[in-house]
């Protein structure tokens, strides 16, 4: 079911993980932004742009992790993009290999999910030339705001003339910050970097769209940056966040985002450790 959130976007919200699916109305059809997640819901997006008459014209995968770079054939043959770092990960963990393609099926997509998620289009995004600043497309300028923080190549995108941020996965209002910590030297750091320049475009957002969670306005932008700063900050010092998100009572707070929260922790440690052994 699509929502309008601002003047020519609007977002369909999955059942899993309150996963957003963003669609920016151009001049001669839409761009796909996150395309979705359960074949039925796909499905139904696709039927519903083509009851407004609105073919999808090109897409756009915030980041290589593997909720946000499914596809359904029928949302059409558009060109699907990403950052030439998020193409290049997807390429060299050769994500788009069928073994690849078993061992998320088995490890990451949950089991009561996996029979509504189809893997045949998995992955298959052309990486824009870096330092690519906008996507090409005729429509409504969409700014890329590349950074390092929760995967290689991660983009939030500011849709500049609609007031709208989509900001992958930061930002979240259920989701606590998620580090990648796989070949980063200083994962911490680059989450409190990719922030500030989110910060830097916040008095420019009406409306902020995040991978998975609820919709916010202005005023939710600064309050989620200081929220996902002070979670960062916890794990750089070793604190025990005082974060709702990971509380009992949250959304995902019973065990899997506490479980998140501990690996977190763990890894860091481990990570010190190492650092700290010389040779
Ligand atoms: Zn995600």
């Amino acid at each position: 079911m699509l929502r309008q959130v601002a003047e020519g976007v609007l977002i369909q919200q999955s059942e899993f993980c309150q996963t957003n699916t963003v669609v920016v109305q151009g001049q001669a059809g839409v761009l796909l932004i996150d395309p979705g997640i359960l074949g039925y819901e796909m499905a139904a997006l696709a039927d519903d742009l083509r009851e407004l008459d609105q073919p999808v014209v090109a897409g756009f995968s915030t980041h290589p992790h593997w909720d946000h770079l499914l596809w359904d054939a029928r949302l059409g043959a558009a060109p699907r993009y990403g950052t030439a770092r998020c193409a290049a990960t997807v390429r060299d963990r050769r994500l788009t290999d069928a073994d690849a393609k078993a061992r998320i099926a088995a490890q990451f997509i949950p089991p009561d999910i996996a029979p509504q998620v189809s893997l045949d289009l998995f992955g298959l995004i052309t990486g824009l030339p870096a330092p690519a600043a906008q996507i090409p497309w005729d429509g409504p300028q969409v700014r890329i705001i590349e950074h390092q923080a929760h995967a290689p190549g991660h983009a939030a995108l500011l849709i500049e003339e609609r007031g709208v941020l989509v900001a992958g996965d930061m930002l979240s209002d259920v989701l606590i910050p998620m580090l990648d910590l796989n070949d980063t030297a200083d994962p911490i750091e680059d989450y409190l970097a990719a922030l500030r320049l989110l910060e830097g475009v916040a008095g420019d957002v009406d409306v902020l769209i995040p991978g998975h969670g609820s919709i916010g306005g202005a005023d939710q932008v600064r309050a989620r940056i200081d929220q996902d700063r002070a979670y960062a900050h916890a794990l750089r010092d070793a604190h025990v966040p005082s974060d709702p998100r990971v509380g009992p009572s949250a959304t995902y707070g019973k065990d899997w985002l506490p479980g998140v929260h501990a690996r977190q922790l763990q890894r860091l440690a481990r990570r010190r450790e190492r650092d700290r052994t010389p040779g």
